[in-house]
């Protein structure tokens, strides 16, 4: 029990077009707008690929729906000459809420460093967007019981540079590697150990008022049918999820946590 409010994040990778977008986040909204669920306990968030965006704010604005949305990447430039990339001001003005920032698919496919994590970061929040920064470690560092110490170096990194009063309105994402789109769901326990050592490492470097107003998720094969044990951890604010965010009624389910 905190007063952290809870945050569950559908991250819809590379999948949807704009009318397929249209059509989940209506089935969505229609899923929550079921009153004999509590679907207000957390804030809802939805992430498209970069160009659905612009359809999603045109209906969650025309029909004022109680679904945010936010952007899978954003460019560490502000403008200029790079081709393909994606502006944090562009995202804003589209009514992005947040943005992801170091997805292990990106770290991973893309050669993200912290210190790129840590620009993006920097950039979605100068526009008034949340950053969702993403941490977790691989089967072998977690094979070797090194996780703990791996995904920290991964916060500290990533969150160079902010207050601590930025901190607090921060959200990082543990999501361990071995665990994303695999089934392999970490435990519990695995997830309140890494959040929690995340949360007492902010208490240190930046104080305890912004450890407890970091909110910090997990992510990793997150069901409707697991979802209830692994947000009973003190230390778990919510879920970053993947391949279960791509179905209305799974991801209502998901939402409906508590
Ligand atoms: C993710 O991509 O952030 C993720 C957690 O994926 P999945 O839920 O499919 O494991």
């Amino acid at each position: 029990a905190s007063a952290r409010t809870p945050l569950m994040a559908g991250n819809w990778k590379m999948n949807l077009n704009h009318q397929e977008a249209v059509h989940l986040v209506q089935k969505l909204a229609w899923t929550l707008s079921d009153k004999r669920h509590d679907y207000a306990k957390a804030e809802v968030v939805v992430i498209p690929p970069f160009t659905d965006l612009r359809s999603v704010q045109t209906l969650v604005d025309g029909d004022r729906l109680a679904v945010k949305y936010g952007a899978q990447d954003v460019s560490v430039h502000e403008s200029g000459a790079y081709t393909g990339e994606i502006s944090s001001g562009m995202l804003a003005k589209l009514g992005c809420s947040y943005v992801v920032v170091g997805h292990s698919e990106r770290r991973e496919y893309h050669a993200e460093t912290d210190a790129i994590v840590n620009a993006k970061a920097h950039r979605a929040l100068g526009d008034g967007m949340t950053p969702i920064v993403c941490v977790g470690e691989g089967l072998e560092v977690r094979q070797a019981g090194e996780h703990v110490a791996y995904t920290l170096a991964q916060v500290d990194g990533s969150l160079a540079g902010f207050t601590p009063e930025q901190v607090a309105g921060l959200v990082v994402a543990y999501e361990p590697v071995w665990a994303i789109g695999t089934g392999e769901v970490a435990t519990p326990d695995d997830a309140q150990e890494v959040c929690s050592a995340i949360r007492a490492r902010i208490a240190e470097t930046h104080g305890a008022d912004a450890a407890a107003g970091l909110r910090i998720l997990y992510g990793g094969s997150v069901k409707a049918a697991n979802v209830a044990g692994i947000m009973a951890k003190d230390d778990v604010d919510g879920c970053l999820v993947g391949g279960a965010s791509l179905q209305a009624d799974e991801f209502g389910g998901i939402c409906r946590f508590y």
